[in-house]
């Protein structure tokens, strides 16, 4: 787990020399991916443009001939795309630009398309699924056991039929989709039942019975030293890879891409939390959100830090600020890669005093505005958790009654199966059962 992360942390702080501002709005997992949620994907990054010449400038864009007006939309960004889609002569032409952008991936988890892709076990908008052409799907540690158990004899099973069903699902909540990336950043333990091929059996029955109208690559972390041997030492960051790999027709993997993957994974627009389900749900998805911005606020410590010192006329060389550890470095970019190698995207959320006195200040603001977030959350949780322990137990009943209609009548929240037979359920009692220490 550790190399995964350093070498995504890696690959989603910018590099040296940075030509663009700091983002402290960087949303990142623990594992270290980058995500773009939708609303900040279509708010333009630097100054939008100028409102008082927008007229002027719409008009005179008006009065080109329709070609040209095309050959400029190839041009357009995200965030104008966007807006052309809703106020535009052009929308049609405006909003197949938008959904093909082919450096522009939205993300789902592998977990919910094997559960059967069920509307109420997913944050996100079904409608907005069904426009979307490039597809990011979040390989997860349960899904090697969906498609290829170890079974007690220590034989390895691939179900087919799993796999098949995983896309039929896929194609009923992603119609138009048009190619899919499969993101798998850890090492399978399946890894010695794989021979000499670099992706895991797995995901290659996974990839052998995708539908065959859509691209399909594999992007997955590879050790370039290790020459087939097994490893005696611990891992070594530098030795790992983030490859891109498709199948070609006569079997063989064949590498897109020799190191990383730059694309942008955006999270699809949330759906609408109504009714008793919805607000507990919006409740999780929030905080989910909110511990993205903490992980990457740490990560953006990390590079302003190489910019304090280096992103200035003369540089200034300087010793590691963790305790104990006296590193010297001597050129931008040495700092982060050490960072991530050894510290992680913690050391600061500890510890900002250790940071110069100029960073100390936005970064703690940032911290504070973001914990205190976490906790507004947590109030609301524990207001449901102290309706539903209240003694009487009235509350508790008209809080059953109302999860329970809505799990067996509302489509937007609908489990596959009824209500009180769900998973949902099942957690949503779990949480609010007195011993649960998760508040
Ligand atoms: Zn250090």
């Amino acid at each position: 787990m550790w190399v995964q992360g350093v070498c995504n942390l890696l690959a989603t702080l910018s590099k040296p020399p940075w030509t663009k501002p700091l983002n402290w709005d960087l949303h990142m997992t623990i594992d270290g991916e980058g995500r773009i949620p939708f609303h900040l994907y279509v708010t333009y990054e630097d100054d939008p443009p100028c409102t008082s010449s927008q007229a002027t400038l719409l008009s005179r864009f008006s009065q080109l001939s329709t070609e040209l007006q095309l050959h400029v939309l190839d041009f357009c960004s995200a965030p104008t795309l966007y807006k052309m889609m809703y106020a535009s002569m052009l929308r049609i032409e405006a909003a197949k630009r938008f959904w093909s952008d082919s450096d522009t991936y939205y993300l789902i988890k592998a977990y919910w398309l094997f559960g059967g892709g069920h509307s109420a076990y997913t944050c996100y908008d079904l409608s907005f699924m069904a426009y979307v052409q490039n597809v990011e799907i979040e390989y997860d540690l349960r899904s090697d056991d969906k498609i290829a158990p170890i079974r007690q004899d220590d034989v390895l099973e691939l179900d087919y039929n799993k796999a098949r069903e995983f896309w039929r699902t896929f194609r009923m909540r992603f119609p138009r989709a048009k190619k899919v990336v499969v993101n798998k950043n850890w090492e399978s333990l399946t890894i010695r039942y794989q021979n000499d091929e670099p992706i895991a059996c797995s995901l290659k029955v996974l990839v052998e019975t995708c539908p065959i109208n859509l691209e399909i690559s594999v992007l997955v972390l590879v050790e370039v030293s290790s020459g087939g041997e097994k490893r005696t030492a611990p891992p070594i960051a530098k030795n790992w890879h983030r490859v891109l790999y498709r199948l070609a027709d006569d079997g063989e993997w064949r590498k897109v891409t020799t190191s990383g993957f730059e694309r942008k994974t955006v999270l699809m627009p949330p759906k609408r939390f109504y009714g008793p389900v919805g607000e507990f749900k919006g409740l999780l998805h929030e905080q989910e959100k909110i511990q993205l911005q903490l992980t990457g606020l740490g990560a953006v410590a990390i590079e302003a830090l190489d910019r304090h010192y280096f992103g200035k006329e003369h540089p200034e060389p300087f010793h590691c600020p963790a305790s104990g550890c006296d590193v010297y470095f001597e050129k931008a970019g040495q700092w982060t890669q050490h960072a991530a190698e050894a510290h992680g995207v913690e050391m600061f959320m500890a510890r900002p005093e250790i940071l110069p006195h100029a960073l100390q200040h936005g970064f703690e603001e940032r911290k504070n505005n973001l914990t205190k977030e976490v906790e507004a959350r947590r109030r609301k949780f524990r207001k449901i958790f102290d309706d539903w322990n209240e003694e009487g137990g009235e509350k508790r009943r008209e809080l059953e009654r109302g999860w329970i209609h809505q799990l067996d009548t509302d489509e937007a929240w609908n489990t596959g199966v009824k209500g009180t037979d769900s998973e949902l359920w099942e957690r949503f009692n779990n949480m609010m059962d007195p011993t649960w220490s998760g508040y």
